[in-house]
Formats: structure tokens, C-alpha cells, sequence
């Protein structure tokens, strides 16, 4: 996608933190954008940024709502026509560690933050497939999506899918003009930390003293580090030019070569050092393949549009 202005985007979590960061970046740049949330007073705040705010519809969601979100699907498109960028964007952080992490805490972040991911997709395809413009969608996974860390296996497990399913997609929208990114960033100075705050009762559970004590570490740790991140409309910049550039990967930070690095070399090194077997081989051989003319397909769409 190279061309912006009187475009639309949608945009999950477009009331806070980076959601809001793309939004402002994507309205500079011409576009009509919906600011999609769950909380009626940061969608609030959330409009005092924009000098036009025509250009913006702010509209209460739970992503996690699949009737919900075919509504603000049916809406986006009535206010501003056509959707041609989505970002599926809204997400919660919490620190749970495995050994204390209860059914509960897994719940809330796969509705929240894979579940709203799948939702926005099997929602807007269709509609990306009916109008035939094209387009781009963004996936936010994150730094956690590609290394895990101790106290964020729920967090994790979610980013990981969102990256791995973010691929896959990559290759079956190209078919339609449809090129996919998937955000990877670090510390970004937003509202992350407050997730914990908003839990709603039914992801409550049973709540003793060690429970009680990691769940408002939550906001004590991410209140420290997050103020420290990058600004989110930097983050709203780098998305803009990756959508533009039609780059897959999204990564706004540079502090993580030597992390990565580790991470895929341990991989690497985990690969049995033995003969190929010659059968096996022949079907890698044709998945590859396949792959690659897949992704040669996304690659060269991004130069065509
Ligand atoms: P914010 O809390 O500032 O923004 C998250 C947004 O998602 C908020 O607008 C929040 O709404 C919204 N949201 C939460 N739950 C729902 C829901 N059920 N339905 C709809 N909207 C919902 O944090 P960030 O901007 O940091 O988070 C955006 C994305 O970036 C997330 O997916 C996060 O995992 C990811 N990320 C963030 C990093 C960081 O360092 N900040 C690093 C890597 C990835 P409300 O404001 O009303 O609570």
C-alpha cells in the first residue's frame, strides 16, 4: 500500500498506548480512522489528540465480542466505507507465572489478546475479499512473541500465535492485494501496566494472599520499566512505513540482535547433526518450495501496489 490519503483503517485498542500512537501517525497521513476500545473515558482522551476529528470514529468494543465486532465491522464501513488497513491491536499484559497461573489467567489473555486477533480476521476478510481495494493488516505481537522470558508464559503463548498465525497470513491474503505485517515491539510508554486493574469479575478466580501479591506486581514492575519505552506515535511512524514498504516483520526496537541471535542459534544447534533421509526429504523439499514461491508472491505484491 503505498497511497493513504482518504483511506480507512481500523483499529483495536486505537484508544491508548500504541493503538493510539498509529491512529494519530495514520490521520497525518490523510487517512479516516477507527479508534475501536473497551473504555469509554480513554476513548475520550483519546480524541483530544486529533486536530480533525471528522477523520475519527471512536466506538466502544470488546474484542473478545465476535457479534460485537461483526457490529463495528458493519459501522466502520457505514461511517467511512471501505476498510483497507486493520490493525489488530487491542491487548492485556499480566505477570503470571506458570506454577501460580490458573485457568482464569489463560482464559482472559487468549480471549483478550489471540481471540481478538482471530476475531478481527474472520471478520474482516470477507470484507477485505468483497471490496477488492486491497490493502494491509497489522498484527501486534511482540518481543515476547519471538524470546519468552520467566512471569510471561500466558503473555507469551499468545504473542507466539499471533506471529506464527501472522505468517500464514501473509501468504493467503497476498492472492487479494492484501499485504500483512506483524508488530514486534520492546518497551513502549503506555498503558500497559494498568491491565490488571481492568480484570474483569468473570476472569477473577480465586484470589489468596500469593495470587493477590503477583497480580498487583503487574503494575508495580510495568509502572516502572513502561514510562521508559519508546513513544508510541514513533511506534505509529515505524508502522506506517512498514505498511508502505510491505515489510512482514515490524520492529521498532533495536536492542534485541544479540537476544535473538541466542535464541535461533540454540535452535539451530538443536538440529540432530545426521544424514537426511532421502524419502522425508522429497516432501520438505516440495513444502518448501511451496513456501517459498508463497512468499516471493507476498514479496512482489508489495512492489506492484
Ligand atoms: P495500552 O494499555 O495503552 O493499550 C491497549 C489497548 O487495548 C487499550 O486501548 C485497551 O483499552 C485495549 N483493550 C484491552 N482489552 C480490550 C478488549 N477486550 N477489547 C478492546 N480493547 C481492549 O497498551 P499498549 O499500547 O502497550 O498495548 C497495545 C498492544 O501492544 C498490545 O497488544 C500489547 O500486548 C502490545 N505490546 C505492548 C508493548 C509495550 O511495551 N507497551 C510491548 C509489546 C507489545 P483501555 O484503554 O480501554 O483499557
Amino acid at each position: 500500500m503505498k497511497e493513504f490519503n482518504g483511506k480507512t483503517a481500523f483499529i483495536t485498542g486505537g484508544g491508548s498506548g500504541i493503538g493510539l500512537g498509529m491512529a494519530r501517525v495514520f490521520v497525518d497521513a490523510g487517512m479516516r480512522v477507527v479508534i475501536a476500545d473497551i473504555r469509554q473515558d480513554h476513548l475520550d482522551e483519546a480524541m483530544t489528540f486529533f486536530d480533525q476529528p471528522a477523520h475519527v470514529h471512536p466506538m466502544i468494543l470488546d474484542v473478545s465480542d465476535r457479534d460485537a465486532m461483526a457490529r463495528a465491522a458493519r459501522e466502520a464501513e457505514n461511517v467511512f466505507g471501505p476498510v483497507h488497513v486493520l490493525c489488530n491491536n487491542a491487548g492485556i499484559n499480566i505477570i503470571s507465572p506458570l506454577d501460580q497461573a490458573g485457568y482464569e489467567d489463560w482464559d482472559w489473555l487468549l480471549s483478550v489478546n489471540l481471540g481478538g486477533v482471530i476475531n478481527g480476521l474472520v471478520t474482516f476478510i470477507p470484507h477485505f475479499r468483497e471490496h477488492g481495494q486491497g490493502g494491509h493488516i497489522v498484527n501486534t505481537s511482540s518481543i515476547a512473541g519471538i524470546v519468552a522470558g520467566p512471569g510471561n508464559g500466558i503473555y507469551s503463548a499468545t504473542k507466539f500465535a499471533i506471529r506464527g498465525l501472522s505468517e500464514s497470513l501473509r501468504y493467503d491474503m497476498a492472492v487479494y492485494g492484501v499485504g500483512v505485517s506483524v508488530l514486534c515491539p520492546g518497551t513502549v510508554a503506555t498503558n500497559l501496566h494498568k491491565s490488571e486493574e481492568h480484570r474483569p469479575s468473570v476472569y477473577e478466580g480465586k484470589i489468596n494472599e500469593t495470587i493477590q501479591e503477583i497480580r498487583s506486581l503487574t503494575g508495580r514492575l510495568f509502572k516502572e520499566v513502561l514510562p521508559t519505552g519508546m513513544d508510541p506515535v514513533e511506534v505509529g511512524k515505524k508502522v506506517l512505513r512498514g505498511i508502505k514498504n510491505n515489510d512482514f516483520y515490524i520492529m521498532p526496537h533495536p536492542e534485541f540482535r544479540e537476544e535473538f541471535q541466542e535464541s535461533f542459534n540454540e535452535i539451530i544447534a538443536a538440529l540432530p547433526d545426521e544424514p537426511l533421509d532421502p524419502v522425508r526429504e522429497v516432501h520438505e523439499e516440495k513444502r518448501r518450495s511451496t513456501r517459498r514461491e508463497a512468499r516471493e508472491k507476498a514479496e512482489k505484491m508489495g512492489r506492484r501496489k
